[in-house]
């Protein structure tokens, strides 16, 4: 079944890849469903698509064990912030966590991924507008974090950051871009609804995009 915003994103995405002479193959739509219910998100799997990003782990909890039974080559990206004390829970849900970005939560995941036996990739998020209400560990502080997580047999895919909401994002996307390659990392999270196709001409390996494939939230979630 097609699914014209879907497939409008997709559009877009492979000109923004083709233009940085990247493959579209390498970048991965992450559809962000929070607030989203169970009958707005089939259509989009009915349409082909199986990677979902979700920001609260018990609101990934209530809604996707049930999805997941009809399709179990589901991918869930947890793209929220993470308490310690929820690490078990999401690892157990998620196939990927976005925002690992302290110390006590590098050892909470670290702990949880070792009992369950269960090693997701994360992305250590970056506070790359050096906002204080926004998480994110700070640049300066991203080197030995990333080592710290390595340490704890964490593995670190890349890293992710979400830009201050008025600016031109492209800077920071920039920088990001930057500090991954000075670190190796292959992995890049970064650009949403309104700036996915900048973030891939800068390197995006995983856009994360919800507005643009279900419309307006009417719900805030932060
Ligand atoms: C909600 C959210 C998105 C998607 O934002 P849209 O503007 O709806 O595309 C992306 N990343 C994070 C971390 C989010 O919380």
């Amino acid at each position: 079944m097609v699914h014209p915003a879907l497939k409008d994103i997709i559009g877009k995405m492979a000109k923004a890849a083709r233009i940085a002479d990247r493959k579209p193959s390498d970048i991965a739509l992450i559809a962000v469903s929070k607030t989203r219910s169970g009958d707005e998100i089939r259509p989009l799997l009915a349409a082909g698509h199986r990677v979902f990003g979700e920001n609260r782990v018990q609101e990934a909890a209530d809604k996707w064990p049930a999805l997941k039974a009809d399709h179990p080559d589901l991918e869930l990206h947890m793209i929220g912030q993470l308490q310690s004390n929820k690490a078990g829970e999401a690892v157990a849900l998620f196939d990927y966590i976005h925002s690992l970005d302290r110390p006590s939560l590098i050892k909470a995941l670290a702990k949880e991924m070792d009992r369950q036996d269960r090693h997701i990739p994360c992305f250590v998020q970056v506070n790359i507008g050096e906002e204080s209400q926004k998480g994110g560990c700070d640049i300066a502080a991203t080197p030995a974090l990333l080592a710290q997580a390595r340490e704890a047999g964490i593995n670190v895919a890349g890293l992710m950051a979400v830009p201050p909401d008025s600016a031109n994002p492209v800077p920071y996307f920039a920088l990001l871009a930057k500090l991954a390659r000075d670190q190796d990392l292959a992995g890049l999270s970064m650009g949403m609804s309104g700036d996915y196709e900048s973030a891939i001409k800068l390197g995006a390996t995983h856009v994360r995009v919800g507005t643009a494939l279900f419309g307006p939230r009417d719900t805030p979630a932060g």
